[in-house]
């Protein structure tokens, strides 16, 4: 495999808690590795945190501090740019947001956000994280999406930000799903067919993306993988078995969830190990697929939506 994109880490999250940058050897997302990379580093915004605005400012900020300091890392804003940045043998990536409990009544001021936040290359947005808030309610929660959720959400998709389902509970995805034509994703959740967790997502759900024309990042962490908890490589063909058995082969693509889970698959331990990922989903589903799945189907979302 020779280019390799994925939808989630959480690995500026990492780095700012623990104060480092992308040398800190404990990271799973770690620099140079052997193929062409494409990452979307996700920006964590706690539900119910005080002054949710001043804190996703700070992990910006200091994400950008981390980001910016490696002149080989580029800040893409489109497909196009992505393809010059690995011509000049840079390294691309984007930014995706957990949670936005800053947005409030005011629709101009949020208007001015979102505008905001897609020039500082944000290109995912998820309305909250677990614990839900006044906009959609999460996977720990039972309560859906509030009409002011549901007016944001209108509000990203028209300045082009994509909205991610990913840690909605399965009230708020579905009418998600049913309010967005388009710009929708999942980018970091399985399937509950497989494994019954709240944080996947279902069949019904699954085909909503794909007549949308969106996006599934498989996660790796082994909560959402298997019984029992100790999922391989072999976890994960099964999902993508299932996400294409459901018509899904261009949306299926990766959200690997590296830096972020308490345990990684054994033979998956950080980003080097992806080349096995690779040789796997090669085996089982063709190169052609594989490609689409590791790559394809993320640039391509990137090329039309971004
Ligand atoms: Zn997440």
């Amino acid at each position: 495999m020779e280019l390799y994109g994925d939808l989630h880490c959480d690995t500026l999250w990492k780095c700012y808690r623990f104060q480092s940058d992308l040398e800190d050897p404990t990271l799973e997302v770690k620099r140079n590795p052997p193929f062409k990379h494409l990452q979307t580093y996700a920006i964590y915004s706690p539900d119910g945190t005080e002054d949710p605005y001043a804190y996703f400012r700070a992990v910006h900020t200091y994400g950008e501090e981390v980001l910016r300091r490696y002149p080989d890392m580029c800040l893409c804003y489109s497909g196009e740019e992505i393809d010059k940045t690995f011509a000049a043998g840079k390294t691309p990536y984007i930014y995706g947001v957990e949670g936005v409990g800053f947005f409030g009544e005011d629709m101009l001021k949020n208007e001015r956000i979102a505008l905001e936040l897609k020039k500082r290359g944000v290109a995912f947005i998820s309305l909250c994280y677990n614990e839900g808030n006044h906009l959609a309610g999460g996977t720990n929660v039972e309560f859906g999406m509030s009409t002011l959720g549901k007016q944001v959400a209108l509000l990203l998709r028209n300045v082009g930000l994509t909205v991610d389902i990913s840690h909605l509970n399965h009230r708020s995805a579905d009418q998600m799903l049913e309010l967005l034509p388009d710009h929708v994703a999942a980018t970091h959740s399985n399937c509950y067919a497989l494994k019954a967790h709240p944080r996947n997502i279902t069949d019904a759900q699954i085909k909503e993306l794909i007549c949308r024309k969106g996006l599934m990042g498989v996660n790796f962490c082994h909560h959402f993988l298997s019984y029992p908890e100790d999922a391989k490589i072999s976890d994960l063909l099964d999902h993508f078995r299932h996400i294409l058995r459901l018509g899904g082969e261009d949306i299926a693509a990766i959200g690997g969830d590296f830096d972020g889970m308490t345990r990684v698959p054994a033979d998956l331990p950080d980003l080097y190990a992806i080349p096995a990922l690779g040789d796997a989903l090669e085996k089982e589903f063709g190169a052609e697929l594989a490609q689409k799945i590791l790559y394809g189907n993320m640039k391509n979302y990137i090329d039309l939506n971004l």
